[in-house]
């Protein structure tokens, strides 16, 4: 599935259309200097330049462009990456107005990327208007935190009041990355006790216990945590109050100093880029080096901390441009934690180079029982990910459930056999009809004779056909003694007979006798939502109370005659246990529901 997914920031729009399967980015568009002169540059093509300057000028001079670049690749969705879900999206989510609603209502809590991400959503929807656009939110991995984590020490009133909690961010990237490194080092993450430290501009890092996020750092706004490059982190509360006695600040200038002015930048008094950090600490500047200093003790703080509330740790995952890039950084977060099990390999730590083709590399020792792991996160691929299982499973959704049926052995006959059986001139009677149109269950019974065995009364099915056709399972096949193919209604053609007797003589029929190839009645509408063509071959999957089962090998049957209702055996009702009620959905081989199988010769 191809998704275009859209990463509305507050000065800078990235976006990518990636196949979710192979991960490959099929077309990128970044906008740059939104806020200024903003620049608009495809696939690392020239600049674009936008007369005008703010995020909606720019939208509208960049879609247009992607839409003619992308007129191929036939993209299903769009997802956003929206920062706050607040309390009210634990997962992705299509966006409707009261999504959009929502996500506004939030801004108070992200008054720096909630607006701008949801400007991003209504442009989008101008541009691509037939296909479902999603929200994927920074904090819904870490919905999972214990009452414990997410509570601040306040007033209960308060907190209720104003939603007031830990949130956390960066969801998406913790999440990425947890996986990676589980996958890397073949385990399963439901085992594992992983800190994640993802190290970019923003900075935060979690702790992720057998899977679900059970810390993490930033709160109820990305202000919180770790020193960032513009941001504080953690900060005694009492020196806001003081600072705003001392410098008579208002709460705007206050979230000035916190979230642009602080971190890195601010002690370092130079930058907020890590790179430059490190290279003023390298020709001896002192505040270059305590910023350094300052962002990799609160890490270490962290790593000990979330290793004592998950009662120890197994593995622990740098990620962003600090994390993946510096193996200074890493060094001197990873210093001394042997008392953990966490032992660094120093010369693996320097050499290591993350790529698309190596996206990460262990830097502990064999023997270190805690794994390092540098890790390049992607965030855009994640959020393409979640959005392609959002609309695969809002498709599965959408597909009506397959009412099943049982056959019981049955018997169709042609007139002429009718008429030796019952007499010149006898018609069937109808005692009930089928779910089929026209279909009916007749009065009339038959005898069926076997070689071995025979049966009493088996149920004659109107209307009279041209040919005789007698289904029955396979344990009526070993009863009677008969060896019948499986065939599909109608294909009776070298298939052996039986004898028949009826109340007025005794039949011979040569052929007719067959085991009915499970099938799928429906319509051509019903295809069409399916996803399949008359005598495709799917596997079904049986929803029954009792015991659900797939059915591999199952024919669809189109026609605008039928009506939805799958047909299976009374051996295969018993093998599923089923009950009245029970559906089928149609399924992938991994037992993942899925549209359309493979077609028939
Ligand atoms: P964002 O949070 O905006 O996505 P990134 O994840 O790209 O940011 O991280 C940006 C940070 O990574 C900057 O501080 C940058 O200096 C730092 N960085 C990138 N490469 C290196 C490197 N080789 N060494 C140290 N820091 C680096």
């Amino acid at each position: 599935m191809n998704i275009l997914v859209i990463n509305c920031g507050s000065s800078s729009v990235k976006s990518e259309i990636i196949d979710t399967i192979t991960g490959e980015r099929l077309l990128e568009m970044n906008i740059q200097r939104v806020n200024e002169s903003p620049e608009i540059q495809i696939d690392g093509g020239e600049l674009i330049s936008c007369k005008k300057t703010g995020h909606k000028a720019a939208l509208d001079k960049a879609f247009p462009l992607l839409i003619e670049k992308s007129r191929d690749l036939n993209i299903s969705a769009v997802g956003h990456r929206v920062a706050h879900g607040g309390k009210d999206f634990d997962e992705p989510i299509e966006i409707n107005d009261e999504i959009e609603n929502i996500i506004d209502n939030l801004s108070s809590l992200a008054p720096l990327h909630n607006p701008i991400n949801l400007l991003g959503i209504r442009k989008a929807k101008e541009y691509f208007k037939e296909i479902p656009h999603l929200a994927v939110f920074d904090t819904a991995f870490h919905s999972t935190l214990p009452r414990r984590a997410k509570t601040y020490a306040i007033s209960n009133e308060l907190a209720s009041k104003y939603d007031i909690q830990r949130y956390g961010f960066h969801g998406t990237s913790h999440e990425y990355v947890a996986k990676e490194a589980a996958k890397f080092f073949h385990t399963d993450i439901q085992e594992q006790r992983i800190i994640t430290c993802h190290l970019g501009n923003g900075c935060s890092i979690a702790a992720i216990e057998y899977g679900r996020s059970v810390e993490t750092s930033m709160g109820m706004t990305p202000l919180e945590g770790l020193a960032m490059g513009t941001r504080s982190g953690d900060i005694d509360p009492g020196i806001l109050t003081f600072l705003m006695k001392k410098e008579g600040w208002s709460p705007e200038e206050l979230d000035q100093i916190l979230n642009k002015k602080s971190g890195l930048l601010g002690i370092s008094g130079s930058s907020n880029d890590m790179r430059d950090i490190i290279q003023r600490a390298g020709n001896g500047d002192d505040n270059a080096r305590l910023a350094i200093q300052v962002f990799a003790h609160r890490i270490r703080k962290y790593i000990g901390a979330y290793a004592a509330v998950m009662g120890g740790v197994d593995m622990i995952v740098f990620t962003g441009g600090i994390g993946e890039n510096s193996p200074m950084i890493r060094h001197r977060v990873c210093q001394r934690l042997d008392f953990l099990g966490a032992i660094i390999n120093d010369d693996k730590n320097h050499d290591l180079k993350l790529s698309k083709t190596q996206p990460n590399a262990e830097f502990s020792w064999n023997h270190s029982k805690v794994k390092l792991l540098a890790c390049k996160t992607d965030e855009q691929l994640s959020i393409a990910r979640q959005s392609a299982k959002l609309v695969e499973k809002t498709k599965v959704n959408s597909i009506p459930p397959i009412p099943v049926a049982i056959s019981a052995r049955h018997i169709h006959l042609c007139k002429e056999t009718f008429e030796e059986l019952f007499g010149k001139g006898a018609t069937l009677t109808e005692k009930k009809s089928l779910s089929q149109p026209g279909q009916f269950a007749a009065n009339e019974t038959v005898k069926v004779i076997g070689p071995k065995n025979s049966f009493e009364t088996v149920r004659i099915l109107g209307p009279l056909r041209s040919k005789n056709q007698l289904e029955i399972s396979r344990t009526d096949e070993f009863f009677l003694g008969i060896d019948a193919p499986i065939r599909e209604s109608g294909k009776t053609g070298n298939s052996p007979g039986c004898i028949l007797e009826g109340p007025k003589g005794k039949v011979q029929i040569r052929d007719g006798v067959i085991c009915a190839w499970r099938h799928i009645h429906m319509t051509p509408q019903d295809a069409e939502i399916f996803g399949v063509k008359d005598r495709d071959v799917v596997d079904v999957k049986i929803n029954s109370k009792e015991r659900s089962l797939t059915f591999g090998n199952v024919l669809i049957r189109v026609s605008p005659k039928y009506k939805l209702e799958m047909h299976i055996d009374t051996d295969e009702g018993n093998a599923a246990e089923i009950s009245r009620g029970a559906t089928g959905a149609l399924v992938d081989t991994d037992g993942e529901a899925r549209l359309t199988k493979k077609k028939l010769r």
